[in-house]
């Protein structure tokens, strides 16, 4: 019997499940492989007996922690693809509606003190404000367990491939745990740190390619942080050989919810 897989959505753009309906000549073998019960943007049928279950997007309304709860109860497997489900996401960026948040005042906001949520309500919605209930922005495993993470804005879609495959031959699957700049050095990605630009690369997780060097843009951080010895590496490197703090720099490192990741012990 095929295993029965499900693609849920949370609060984002939906773009990393629009991912999967773009793998093209993969999908074909892919809907061999599977059987796709659940798929809000695929198709109309919902079914809830499943094997693997995958959720893009952040847990960021009362709806949302309600709906990854109910996911959780009926996957088997449960599969946290993006930024917005593994991190919070650009969701997160809403923490910081009055801007200059020192990196305590940022661990304030994303746990939701002083009255943060209610000004971003307003910001957004304005007199209309309590017909829309928000929460700060969380990665989905701040609810519930999460048995694989899958980041990247979108998640990249050869590791969802190979995700799969090794959920199917029972492969254990694990992320790169080397940081960007790894894979930056090996395509002869000129490093931007060289033309003055503060780039994330030396404490993002790889896995991406460094597609973003490639193309003459920093590493915004967007599948977050490697591990904590690369961070203190990178700390030292940094600093000795292009006087960057890297303390300092983390402040811009807010995109997509790794500055979150940051703060914590
Ligand atoms: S990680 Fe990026 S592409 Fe994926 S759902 Fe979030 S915003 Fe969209
Ligand atoms: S451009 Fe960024 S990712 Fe590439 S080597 Fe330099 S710091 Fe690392
Ligand atoms: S280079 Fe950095 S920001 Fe760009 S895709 Fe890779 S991890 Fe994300």
């Amino acid at each position: 019997m095929k295993p029965k897989i499900a693609i849920f959505s949370l609060t984002s753009c939906e773009g990393c499940s629009l991912a999967i309906l773009e793998l093209e000549d993969q999908l074909l073998d892919l809907l061999g492989a599977v059987e796709i019960v659940n798929f809000r943007e695929g198709m109309t049928e919902r079914a809830w007996d499943i094997d693997v279950g995958f959720v893009d997007g952040a847990v960021s309304t009362p709806q949302d922690d309600e709906e990854v709860r109910h996911f959780r109860a009926h996957c088997k497997t449960l599969v946290a693809i993006g930024s917005c489900a593994c991190l919070g996401g650009i969701n997160t960026l809403k923490h910081y509606q009055s801007g200059g948040a020192t990196r305590d005042e940022g661990a304030a906001h994303a746990a939701g003190g002083n009255g943060r949520v209610a000004e971003y309500r307003r910001y957004v919605y304005g007199e209309n404000a309590e017909w829309f209930a928000t929460t700060p922005a969380r990665p989905i495993s701040a609810v519930v367990a999460v048995d694989y993470q899958l980041p990247g804005c979108p998640m990249v879609k050869e590791e969802f491939v190979e995700l799969v495959k090794c959920l199917l031959i029972g492969k254990p699957f694990r992320l790169p745990e080397t940081a960007v700049c790894v894979e930056c050095k090996r395509r002869g990605s000129r490093c931007l740190y060289e033309m003055g630009i503060i780039c994330f690369g030396p404490i993002t997780r790889a896995g991406c390619n460094a597609i973003c060097p490639a193309y003459g843009s920093k590493c915004e951080g967007c599948r977050g942080l490697v591990s904590p010895d690369a961070i203190a590496a990178a700390g030292i490197n940094l600093r000795e050989q292009y006087r960057v703090d890297l303390n300092e720099a983390l402040a811009d490192l807010r995109l997509y919810g790794a500055y979150q990741e940051a703060l914590l012990p």
